[in-house]
């Protein structure tokens, strides 16, 4: 087969398609000089068709690519073909563009046939891409590392707060007056919910740090030790919890969805109504795809346009007379929930009860 050294040798009809072609096509001597390009070579390149025709190709090869470069043209001298090979070549303003090759040997001809597109905008969008995930994890990490460490800190003085506070009280109960004791009162009662809310924030964080030890969990027995946990509030409300046996086991964290459940049911029997009893009915029901839980109550509900809402950090609908709380619980169970990849909504009607749903998928 005679070979064609340029493109206006070819028919017509064939070489304007290639002239067409944003790719680079084009032939390449094993003798070292590329022989037949498509103008996208210019184009691409920036370098003007003679000095591409006259200068050996391998000047154009990255250094760091011309050992593998050269390895290649050796395969392609046998008569190999290659599929999708990144090598960069040279701009003409001295920068690299980022090319995927492919190529067929061809000793017949003494040449190898190539096809190449530049990649360089596709590789640089992912490497942008690649960074900023890399520096949002490590702000991430950093927070999480922050939240923990500023929460865990505070422990210590507000024990310190609250052992004096109560020292103060036994030791000079007798000489306080009546409102001194009341102040100690209010302070002691602060130090407690600062407690609470030091204790769900170093929660709130552990569950991001914590490795994940996803196993298939028994229900049952789960919810048996969240039951026994909530025992006296649960008593004291005179709820009624219903959670019928054989449930199926969820793939999640056992310790993390044992204060998912926990939370939801603590809001349960917290948030009931006035004038009943709280009745509280748990269910999960699984399919191929993973297990639907569902927490029920018969409890004041939610309004509509506050749905979103109470899964956010701090957001409580109600003071802390009404219903006490530090509005951690439920970004906690939101937080528990998509780690695990899945999803957390509440259905509710205003005076009647509340259903919180959640998606555990089984992968
Ligand atoms: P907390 O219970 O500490 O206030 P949560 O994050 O658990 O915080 O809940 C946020 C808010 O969502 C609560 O203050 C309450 O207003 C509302 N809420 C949560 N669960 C229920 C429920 N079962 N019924 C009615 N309101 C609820």
């Amino acid at each position: 087969m005679s070979r064609l050294n340029a493109l206006h040798e070819m028919p017509a009809d064939a070489s304007r398609l290639l002239a067409m072609s944003p790719d680079l096509l084009g032939a390449c001597g094993f003798q070292g000089y590329i022989t037949l390009l498509t103008p996208a070579w210019s184009a691409t390149l920036g370098h003007p068709e003679e000095e591409l025709l006259g200068t050996p190709y391998a000047e154009f090869v990255h250094p760091e690519d011309r050992p593998a470069f050269a390895g290649l043209v050796e395969r392609l001298a046998e008569g190999a073909r290659v599929e999708d090979v990144v090598c960069r070549l040279r701009h003409a303003d001295g920068t690299y563009l980022w090319l995927l090759w492919s190529a067929q040997g061809s000793p017949e001809d003494g040449c190898f046939y190539v096809a190449g597109k530049d990649v360089t905008e596709r590789i640089r969008l992912e490497e942008e891409l690649h960074h900023r995930a890399a520096r949002l994890e490590q702000t991430n990490a950093e927070l999480q590392e922050f939240a923990y460490v500023a929460s865990h800190d505070l422990s210590e003085p507000l024990r310190m707060v609250t052992s004096y506070l109560e020292l103060l009280e036994r030791r000079y109960g007798d000489r306080l007056d009546e409102s001194a004791h009341q102040f100690i009162g209010f302070a002691v009662d602060g130090a407690a919910r600062m407690k609470a809310l030091i204790d769900d924030l170093l929660a709130y964080s552990r569950v991001g740090t914590h490795e994940l030890e996803v196993g298939d969990v028994d229900l049952d027995a789960l919810l048996g030790h969240v039951l026994r946990a909530l025992g006296p509030a649960i008593e004291e409300a005179g709820a009624e919890v219903d959670v019928p046996p054989g449930l199926p086991p969820v793939r999640c964290d056992a310790t993390q969805l044992g204060q998912l459940l926990q939370n939801l049911i603590a809001n349960a029997v917290k948030f009931r109504a006035p004038d009943r009893p709280p009745r509280i009915a748990v269910r999960a029901v699984a399919d191929a795809t993973g297990v639907d839980l569902s927490v029920a109550d018969n409890g004041i509900g939610i309004a509509p346009h506050q749905r979103d809402r109470i899964f956010k950090m701090f957001a409580r609908l109600h003071g802390q007379d009404e219903y006490g709380g530090t509005g951690i619980g439920l970004a906690l169970c939101r937080r528990i929930v998509e780690r695990r990849g899945g999803r957390i909504t509440v259905e509710s009607e205003v005076g009647v009860g509340s259903t919180f749903h959640v998606r555990i998928p089984a992968r």
